[in-house]
C-alpha cells in the first residue's frame, strides 16, 4: 500500500490543455518498452506519445496522467532502524534522527511532495 498517491489528471484537465502540455503516462501494463510510464504531450485531450502514436486520452485503456511523475518511495526497502520508533527518543518532527526515516503518514507525505519539486 502506498498512502500517498499523486492526483491524476482528469479528462477535463486534459481537455482543458490548450497549448501541448507535457503530461506523464503510466499504464496499467508496462509499456512496450518496459517502462513504468513516459512523457507525452497533451493538446485538448489528445495524446501525442515519444513513439508519434497519437490518440484520444479517454480512448487509451489502462492509461493514467499525472502533471508530474508520481514520487514512489518503497517503503518496504526502508527498514526501519532500531531508533525507529514514532514518539520515540529518537522521533523528532515524525522523522527518526537517526536514519532519517519518515515514521508518520504525515511525514511520509510530506517527504514526497519534497521529492517532486
Ligand atoms: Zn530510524
Amino acid at each position: 500500500m502506498s498512502g500517498v498517491e499523486r492526483k491524476p489528471l482528469t479528462v477535463e484537465q486534459l481537455r482543458g490543455m490548450d497549448k501541448p502540455t507535457p503530461v506523464w503516462m503510466e499504464t496499467d501494463k508496462k509499456t512496450i518498452e518496459g517502462w513504468g510510464g513516459y512523457w507525452c504531450l497533451c493538446q485538448r485531450g489528445h495524446i501525442l506519445t515519444p513513439g508519434m502514436v497519437s490518440m484520444y486520452a479517454d480512448k487509451m485503456d489502462g492509461a493514467t496522467f499525472y502533471a508530474y511523475p508520481p514520487a514512489r518511495i518503497d517503503r518496504e526497502k526502508w527498514e526501519l532502524c532500531m531508533w525507529c520508533v514514532p514518539n520515540g527518543q529518537f522521533g523528532v518532527n515524525n522523522y527518526c534522527s537517526a536514519c532519517g526515516r519518515p515514521l508518520t503518514e504525515e511525514a511520509w507525505a510530506e517527504l514526497e511532495r519534497k521529492l517532486i519539486v
